[in-house]
């Protein structure tokens, strides 16, 4: 890129390039599309590992110079000069979120600089979350939208409404601007139905089709719902890429069982309060054991602030271990949240402590990023199966 700095613009000419961008679910949705359009046995260039910036972007294009399709992950901040280089054909918007503010932007002036770049792309397809005010916005200037009622657990971060400063007033049936301005949750072609344990998409033009998966947890479903709305743009069929969807378990390790010493964990990865918010929703209904491992390195953001936005009043009354490098931090904001708990700052230990009250020696462990690749090294991996291929 120094030598050449058009080289992103090189090697994506010819293709067709799928971006997914957001603050939570990126790897996951981009994996998910991937498979997707992949189902009629094109090969897809995808970069599997997370780097989301145009080095990574390079790095994954130039190892495949042959797959006419691209799925790639996209970094918020990098998204519109990658729509620039790559002529994106379909651009997925997933939500946007606090998240790592001692270095990235405020959530909204994002939304403001995807508005500009999609209404200079007048190309580009955008599938994006009609339930999150902020990519409304944000997606609101692309010629072709397709709105998709993904739903949103997390809501604090789109109080103000991103067009005049008034305030959003969410209700149960969507949400708009109370200033008038006339932002308005817009109508889905496709949305997310969960009744009675079983989740299907319903799309405006009549179909209903289920979607099964083998990961877990409401915010992949909607991920799923997303991938599939982006793949028909591309011309794979919606119950064609829900059924290539559904055979994946696990995503750069992500729910993944990991055995330490007599302990097994479920390793599970929340950077942010709205990731945070998902997972203790998605562990909720258990009683068991859990590990909280947070660290604030570089990778994490150096500010674990956010910490206080997690409600992690949901976890009064398990078996609660604080662990990692910001263990301490984090014992203080389980002590306001009423929740009893240990301190210890080896995860390892921390694990083999709270497996011993847990039926099973089975402890569910959540940690962020440099936490939660710490422990998918150090443990065992159980079985080939759970691992999933790339
Ligand atoms: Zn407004």
């Amino acid at each position: 890129l120094k030598v050449d700095p058009m080289l992103l613009e090189h090697l994506s000419a010819g293709r067709h390039v799928a971006l997914v961008s957001g603050t939570n679910g990126k790897t996951t949705t981009t994996r998910l599309l991937a498979v997707a359009l992949g189902a009629d046995r094109a090969r897809v260039v995808i970069n599997e590992t997370g780097s989301n910036m145009p080095p990574g972007h390079v790095a994954a294009l130039v190892a495949d110079r042959v797959s006419d399709r691209a799925v790639l992950e996209v970094d918020e901040i990098y998204l519109p000069r990658v729509v620039t280089a790559t002529s994106a054909t379909t651009v997925v918007l997933l939500n946007l979120s606090r998240d790592q503010l001692d270095r990235t932007n405020e959530v909204r002036m994002i939304a403001g600089k995807w508005r500009a770049a999609f209404a200079a792309a007048p190309h580009t397809h955008v599938v994006a979350n009609a339930d999150d005010p902020l990519v409304v916005w944000g997606a609101g200037a692309a010629a072709y939208v397709h709105w998709v009622g993904a739903g949103m657990n997390w809501q604090f971060d789109a109080v103000g409404c991103p067009a005049c400063a008034g305030r959003i007033r969410f209700d149960s049936t969507g949400w708009s601007c109370e200033a008038r301005c006339g932002l308005v949750r817009p109508t889905p072609v496709a949305s997310l139905l969960v009744e009675a344990g079983e989740c299907r998409g319903i799309w405006a033009d009549g179909r209903s089709i289920q979607i099964n998966l083998g990961l877990p947890g409401r915010f992949n479903q909607s991920n799923a719902l997303m991938a599939a709305v982006a793949a028909e743009i591309q011309g794979i069929d919606a119950v064609t890429a829900l059924e290539a969807m559904s055979k994946i378990r696990t995503v750069a390790g992500r729910f993944t069982t990991r055995q330490f010493g007599e302990a097994s964990a479920r390793l599970m990865l929340a950077k942010n309060p709205a990731g945070w918010s998902e997972l203790l929703t998605l562990v909720g209904a258990d009683r068991g054991a859990v590990v909280v491992s947070i660290n604030a390195r570089v990778a994490d953001g150096a500010d674990p602030s956010w910490l206080w936005d997690v409600p992690f009043e949901q976890l009064a009354g398990r078996r609660v271990v604080a662990t990692g490098d910001r263990c301490r931090d984090l014992s203080v904001r389980l002590q306001y949240a009423g929740v009893e708990h240990g301190v210890e700052h080896d995860p390892t230990t921390a694990i083999l402590i709270a497996a011993k009250s847990a039926e099973g020696g089975a402890v569910d462990v959540i940690g962020n990023y440099t936490a939660f690749n710490d422990l998918l090294l150090s443990g065992t991996a159980m079985t080939d199966i759970d691992e999933g291929s790339p």
